[in-house]
């Protein structure tokens, strides 16, 4: 059997010498799809308020006065959102607060301008990427950095391979690392820098993982549609995403690109303290 699944993997390594990495999200996009929303928006808000103002004052007088107010504060809050992020993305002074609303916000949004994106060929896989390049972006902004015992990579169970007969999603150690799927270089990854490393069948066990751990920063490995629901989920906690590589389609023997895992880890975590008496050089 581990002949088998060593065979395996040397296969799938090869295959994944030919993988093309995914192409890096445009974070103009996520920002401008919604911007575009937030305008159609505000454009149908103004005629519903428009129409249904001599009903409404004739319920109570100042009823189309608060509806309006309601309508304006609602399209400022997320233009306000929108110009945060922006700020950002452009490393400019920004006021990080409401960013919780703003988040709820643009999820709200989220469905319309995945539709307003369909004419003009943008996918809904398109946003999503360009939400987690916008999340990460402004992630690296805030210098976020932990100890490493306090970061918690997770990753979903497809990225086994799917013949592998070992049980890792109790304990990634139990990974014999024989090179078949990407599981085995996380789990010495973990090792060698001292991270919590994790495999999620769901999202359930994805959020125990999340309260038993208690860590100070999450990195995810997933497709763009997990990415985007986890990293709204487990906010405020910290968490950066890494699109992971799909050549045999969704959720089958999916590989992820390890210097981009090793790279977003080495800009979160703290460097470790030498050891007494130890000098550089
Ligand atoms: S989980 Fe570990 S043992 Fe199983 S195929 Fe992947 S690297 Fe090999």
């Amino acid at each position: 059997m581990a002949d088998q699944v060593a065979a395996s993997g040397a296969m799938q390594s090869r295959q994944k010498n030919k993988f093309a990495l995914p192409s890096r999200p445009r974070k103009r996009l996520f920002i401008g799809m919604h911007l575009l929303t937030t305008v159609v928006l505000a454009v149908l808000l103004a005629g519903i308020w428009y129409v249904a103002r001599p009903g409404l004052a004739g319920i109570w007088e100042p009823l189309p006065l608060i509806a309006g107010a309601v309508f304006v504060a609602f399209v400022v809050a997320v233009l306000w959102g929108l110009l945060s992020i922006v700020l950002a993305v452009k490393g400019l002074p920004y006021l990080p607060i409401f960013r919780r609303q703003t988040f709820a916000l643009i999820n709200m949004l989220f469905p319309m301008a995945v539709s307003l994106g369909k004419p003009f060929g943008v996918t809904r896989r398109q946003l999503e990427g360009s939400f987690i390049a916008v999340s990460n972006l402004l992630f690296s902004r805030l210098g976020i950095k932990v100890p490493a015992e306090r970061l918690l990579v997770v990753t979903p169970h497809c990225l086994q391979l799917a013949t592998c007969p070992h049980k890792i999603t109790r304990d990634p150690h139990n990974c014999k690392r024989c090179g078949g799927c990407d599981i085995g270089a996380l789990v010495t990854l973990a090792d060698e820098m001292g991270f919590h490393f994790f495999v999620a069948t769901g999202g359930t066990l994805a959020r125990q993982i999340v309260c038993d751990t208690r860590p100070k920063a999450v990195l995810a490995i997933a497709c763009e549609r997990d990415l985007m629901s986890g990293i709204q989920d487990v906010y405020p906690l910290p968490a950066v995403g890494v699109l992971n590589i799909r050549p045999n389609g969704p959720c089958y023997n999916t590989h992820v690109d390890m210097d981009e895992v090793r790279a977003q880890i080495e800009k979160l975590i703290l460097p470790k303290a030498k050891p007494e008496g130890q000098i550089d050089g």
